[in-house]
């Protein structure tokens, strides 16, 4: 849709009543020129609320659950009460007990099993995005502002992988054009979930943690949008995250590429997957801070011009490396290196940076802690006999260890780089375990003990002048 921008809320930005009418108005001055599409994650917390609620729930803690609920509501309701107008309040009010109720609903339903079936998980998360979607249009609508509250399950089609689904562009292209594009046509501002689809036969999904970055992008995308502006809490997307190194700087440019390197090694302020879906049809995205709307934020493009060295660097705390290496010359390392993989691809496990020993035939390799049970039970079914018979030596599992990347476009063509980059973090005496250059020749990775991760981060970001 010619002239179309999707314009992205984080939890930070619909935290309250006035972050929610600060980002409507945001949204409304934007309407008055062009066509606007609205996503929203959930409140800030509210996620990280429901899936507790859950577990008190499998856990038969009755006290817990309702303790949850209780503030789920009050935080809901209190924002009602101050952001709309007495007469919009009970339309809103009882919309909001309606999904609390239903969230209600299924978490009983969890504490009769005794279980979180993923499923019933995926469709109860969501309904922190539904709750803040009723506000948000709720509150556009008391503005004078035409708007509708969309629940992503009706056009966000995906695979069946509950809690990490990946979409079906073409099914989800064909529902937005149904039912998106004829409320954009006529005048209409929909504010649309993040975070949740459902599958081709309807059964509610969610994208992974700091998925509605990912649905802002598969929206813009499967309805050819002109732009993205993903509204955050920082000023863009800066040189390393800023809780960890405070003189870290906002970048005005990055490239599809280097932005997606750092989003999946570790850069929170953008979801891995969001720039996926953007590539191909070269839609630029901008990062902006909600809280400081007149600063331009970083934009996002297929290219950039000038690249010079290192741009950012970015770490991961909860990540694990194992290590796998057979006992006997009889067994091929390949070989056992290809049946890992496969078995780890089947158990839908991301592995983050490999490394391999020609000579002892082993190899290591990086997954996130949250994946590593998975990562463990697919390894120890796809090679049991060789484990069982000593043929391959038990895994080695290292948690004490943390991922440091640093990317940028120009470090193809700055001699000396890697050899400064390790220099800088040995000389904050931190452990190197292993390192992973991309073919891309993009990042440079490097697993350090996780002790010495902060120190690590801040030293290469000093040593490539990063700050400027
Ligand atoms: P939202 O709720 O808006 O999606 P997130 O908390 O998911 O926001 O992401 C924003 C946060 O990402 C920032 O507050 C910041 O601490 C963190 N962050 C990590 N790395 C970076 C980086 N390189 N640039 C900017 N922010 C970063
Ligand atoms: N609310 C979801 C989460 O906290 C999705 C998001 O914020 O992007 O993970
Ligand atoms: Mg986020």
């Amino acid at each position: 849709m010619s002239g179309l921008l999707v314009m992205k809320f984080g939890g930070t930005s619909v935290g309250s009543a006035e972050r929610i009418r600060i980002a409507a108005r945001l949204v409304a001055l934007e309407a008055a020129n062009r066509p606007v599409l609205t996503v929203v994650s959930a409140m800030s917390k509210i996620t990280d609320l429901l899936l507790d609620t859950m577990k008190h729930a499998e856990a038969g803690d009755g006290a817990g659950v309702q303790r949850n609920i209780a503030e789920l509501e009050h935080r809901h309701t209190s924002a009602c009460l101050e952001l709309l107008p007495p007469g919009a309040q009970p339309a809103a009010l009882e919309g909001i007990h309606a999904l609390i109720g239903e969230f209600q609903r299924i978490v009983v339903g969890m504490k009769m099993l005794g279980d979180r079936p993923a499923r019933s998980v995926d469709e109860a998360v969501s309904i922190g995005e539904r709750l803040s979607a009723l506000l948000m249009a709720a509150f556009l609508a008391s503005e004078g502002v035409a708007s509708q509250a969309i629940n992503a399950a009706d056009v966000i089609v995906t695979d069946a992988v509950f809690g990490n689904a990946s979409p079906l562009m073409d099914l989800t292209a064909a529902r937005c054009a149904q039912i998106l594009q004829p409320l954009l046509r006529s005048g209409m501002l929909p504010v649309v979930t993040g975070f949740n689809g459902a599958s081709v036969d309807g059964r509610p999904t969610t994208l992974g943690r700091g998925g509605s970055d990912f649905s802002a992008s598969i929206l813009a995308a499967a309805l050819d949008a002109s732009e993205l502006w993903i509204w955050t809490d920082v000023d863009g997307i800066m040189t390393a995250d800023p809780r960890l190194v405070p003189e870290a700087r906002v970048l005005d440019e990055l490239s599809f590429s280097e932005a997606a390197e750092l989003a999946y090694n570790g850069a929170k302020v953008l979801h891995p997957r969001t720039l996926a879906p953007l590539i191909e049809k070269g839609i630029p995205v901008w990062s902006k801070n909600s809280f400081a709307p007149e600063k331009p934020g970083t934009r996002i493009v297929p290219h950039i011009a000038n690249a010079l060295g290192a741009r950012a660097v970015t770490s991961m705390a909860n990540v694990a490396l194992v290590a796998v290496e057979p006992a006997s010359p009889a067994l091929s390392g390949v070989r056992v290196m290809a049946r890992t993989l496969d078995a780890l691809a089947g158990a839908n496990v991301e592995v983050l940076a490999l490394s391999a020993s020609s000579y002892r035939q082993s190899f290591c390799f990086l997954v996130r802690t949250g994946e590593l049970a998975a990562t463990v039970a697919a390894i120890e079914s796809a090679l049991a006999l060789e484990l069982a018979h000593g043929y391959l030596h038990p895994l080695e599992i290292d948690e004490e260890v943390g991922l440091l990347a640093v990317v940028g476009e120009g470090m193809r063509g700055t001699p000396g780089l890697a050899g400064r980059i390790f220099t800088a973090i040995s000389r904050e005496r931190v452990n190197i375990i292993a390192i992973a250059q991309g073919s891309s020749e993009l990042t440079i990775a490097v697993v350090v003990r996780r002790q010495g991760l902060e120190a690590a981060v801040r030293a290469v970001h000093q040593e490539c002048a990063m700050a400027g």
